[in-house]
């Protein structure tokens, strides 16, 4: 199977980037896109985000090979209700959302028989949203997972692999409850721990406001920039992937009131043990690609 037009639905963060991705790298599929805010919609057409902008979800779909839902989870049921009906026979139906299982559950109802859904997630991003975020090069080296149903058609995702891998990604299949657990570790959690940091340090009563940003360099403003992340896009994380979520937080509460004891009782041990563990993990991260050791991780170069 070749794909010839890729529709997107939502023209924020990702669905920009898969846009201007497609552009560079796969300049012979057609593209349409379309957003529910028409200054998205007008912002989109002056980037480019799609070569064409279309004025429904309806009429973005029609005709595509793959059709891809960039919107947040909490709205991917609306976002598949518009164009359930409007699809090509065989059209491939994937999305980009943060947590797999409930919409896969969700987007399987909406579906037509013949439509062949397979959710994906690109673990690409940054703390930008809307459709001035998007860059070409988001998905480079970055890890794409795909959580297809069992039984899927083999020539409809190995279309889809490469589509992604075309983009410059790295896929990786996986089944979507286990994706919600990694991710819920690796990225659903480090989230909440920096919006609760962030939150803490701006309500303490004998810190003033200003003092919290003007000695931000110590480490807090690492956690500012993941806690300016999009705030309905990760309401949404939270309430669709909740049990993952809620598992992997007991997890993390054991180890933390660990910690709080080996502070309380003096056991530079146990921190030291810990603390040069982790350090040797960020190297891994390193060594494999998925970050930059330079101090502003590399962010200045996308411009
Ligand atoms: P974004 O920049 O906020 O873009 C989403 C766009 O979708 C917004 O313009 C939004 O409009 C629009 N929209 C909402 N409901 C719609 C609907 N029913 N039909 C058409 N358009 C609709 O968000 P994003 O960062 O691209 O995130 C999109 C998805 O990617 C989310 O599911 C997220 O979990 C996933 N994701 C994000 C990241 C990341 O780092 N940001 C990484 C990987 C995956 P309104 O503003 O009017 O709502």
């Amino acid at each position: 199977m070749r794909i010839e037009k890729v529709a997107l639905i939502g023209l924020g963060l990702i669905g920009g980037s898969i846009g201007l991705a497609i552009a560079e790298r796969l300049p012979e599929v057609a593209t349409s896109g379309y957003d529910r805010d028409p200054e998205v919609r007008r912002r989109a057409g002056e980037r480019g985000l799609a070569q064409t902008i279309a004025a429904t979800a309806a009429e973005a779909v029609a005709d595509a090979d793959l059709v891809i839902l960039c919107v947040p989870v909490g709205a991917m049921v609306q976002a598949a209700g518009a164009i359930c009906e409007h699809l090509a026979p065989g059209a491939i139906v994937s999305d980009v959302g943060s947590s797999k299982a409930s919409i896969a559950g969700t987007l399987h109802e909406f579906l037509p028989e013949h439509a062949v859904l397979i959710p994906a997630h690109p673990v690409a991003g940054t703390e930008q949203s809307g459709p001035d975020a998007g860059f070409a090069q988001l998905f480079h080296q970055r890890w794409c997972i795909l959580t297809p149903p069992p039984g899927v058609r083999a020539e409809k995702l190995a279309a889809l692999t490469r589509f992604w891998e075309a983009l410059g990604a790295m896929v990786e299949v996986m089944d979507a409850a286990h994706h919600d657990r990694v991710l819920a570790v690796t990225s659903h959690i480090p989230h909440l721990i920096a919006y609760t940091i962030v939150g803490t340090a701006s309500d303490l009563e004998e810190v003033t406001r200003s003092e919290v940003i003007k000695y931000s360099a110590g480490g807090f403003r690492d956690f500012t920039r993941i806690a300016a992340s999009d705030p309905v896009m990760w309401r949404d994380v939270f309430l669709h992937n909740r049990e993952a979520v809620l598992a992997m937080l007991d997890t993390f509460l054991v180890d933390l009131a660990m910690m709080r004891e080996a502070i309380r009782s003096g056991d530079g041990e146990t921190m030291q043990t810990l603390f040069t563990r982790t350090r040797d993990i960020r190297r891994q991260v390193i060594a494999l690609g998925q970050d930059d050791a330079r101090p502003d991780f590399g962010r200045a170069d996308h411009g």
